[in-house]
């Protein structure tokens, strides 16, 4: 079998080193197996994505001496296997519309008796149907998909054997009112689309792939095999983000430093003054 991975940034905002460190082992994984390392972009974001992020992303990956196979695939150019996914979905019985704001939704989470974080299941029970022109999301009746399927899980090549329990994501929301996928939906679409055989991310994650095998198996999709790794943080173990002010590769670009000797620094882990990696 060809290894195939893919490193897939959304682009609304600047890659960061946690990024960096991503992209590299996805990379090196398939390299270091004579596999295949695929870019895909995950623009249906309409109101963050941006152009200008999406050449950071190539100049960055580039500076750090990562090559791609072929063309980036872009999702904004998906619409219409994330709408048949969709189809296939309803044909289940397994969607329903959700007409609730996310004030409404806050509102009723902070009810007394703490209801779990996940969404409180209140179009499920109203079932509604279109009601003119007003904006929906599609929302997954978790526990009918669930019962459907029975038990779940995958290989990860870091944890080993992982039991998937989608349960706890609640009825989470496949399109949105403003963009015709969710991340979800859209990123099981493509890995089996691209023949993704593992998928390599940060373990923050890892979350989102007990969601990702349920809706692998409703779709028919194979399960690829994951590895989620360990997350770049700063000297505190603060996880890189850019609201804590990680730097962006665009800027260590600017100031000069080398790429392609920082990605072999955080190939060997010797990481610049002030990261860490937490349990590597
Ligand atoms: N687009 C996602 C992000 O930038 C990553 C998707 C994935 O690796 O599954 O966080």
């Amino acid at each position: 079998m060809t290894i195939t991975t893919r490193f897939a940034p959304s682009p609304t905002g600047a890659l960061h080193l946690g990024h960096a460190f991503s992209a590299i082992q996805s990379h090196d994984r398939a390299r270091d197996a004579g596999g295949r390392f695929l870019l895909r972009i995950e623009d249906i974001d309409g109101t963050r994505s941006r152009p200008e992020h999406v050449q950071g992303i190539v100049d960055d990956l580039r500076w750090l001496g990562l090559a791609w196979h072929g063309d980036p695939l872009f999702q904004s150019t998906r619409l219409d296997a994330y709408q048949a996914a969709l189809d296939s979905l309803q044909g289940q019985g397994l969607l329903y519309r959700c007409f609730c704001t996310r004030a409404e939704i806050a509102q009723s989470l902070s009810a007394p008796h703490g209801a779990a974080p996940v969404y409180p299941g209140t179009c499920r029970r109203l079932n509604l149907g279109e009601r003119d022109g007003t904006p929906f999301a599609w929302r997954i009746d978790m526990a009918k998909a669930v019962a459907l399927v029975g038990p779940l899980g995958w290989q990860d090549e870091i944890a080993g054997p992982q039991r998937a329990d989608p349960s706890r994501h609640g009825d989470v929301v496949l399109a949105r009112k403003d963009a015709p996928a969710s991340y979800h939906l859209a990123v099981v679409v493509d890995d089996a689309f691209q023949q993704v055989s593992h998928v390599v991310r940060g373990a923050d994650l890892s979350e989102a792939t007990h969601v990702h095998v349920l809706l692998q198996r409703l779709l028919g999709l194979p399960t690829p095999v994951y590895r989620h790794h360990a997350l770049l943080t700063d000297a505190d173990g603060t996880r890189l983000a850019k609201r804590n002010g990680a730097p962006t590769l665009g800027s260590l670009r600017d100031r000069g430093m080398d790429g392609k000797m920082l990605a072999d620094d955080l190939r060997a882990g010797r990481l610049p003054i002030g990261f860490a990696l937490p349990n590597a």
